[in-house]
């Protein structure tokens, strides 16, 4: 079964994207030490690294419902 990439939703166009774990975690050692919380992680619609501010419970449920398979946690 293929991923449509088109089916990628509005959140994760429009959010700035990460080739690899590498590049954005160092992206967000250098924003926390400025004192911009965020946290990377994998998107599972692009298979790319976004940064998020919130938690990474939120982050996975976000991630989760963008591919129909959320909630997961509460
Ligand atoms: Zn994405």
């Amino acid at each position: 079964m293929r991923r449509n990439m088109t089916k990628i939703k509005k959140s994760c166009r429009d959010k700035k994207r990460y080739a690899s774990r590498e590049a954005a975690t160092r992206r967000a050692i250098e924003l926390n030490r400025k004192g911009v919380r965020v946290k990377p992680y994998q998107c599972p619609a692009c298979g790319g690294w976004h940064m998020t501010h919130r938690s990474p419970m939120a982050v996975l449920n976000e991630a989760f419902i963008e591919v129909g398979m959320g909630p997961v946690y509460v």
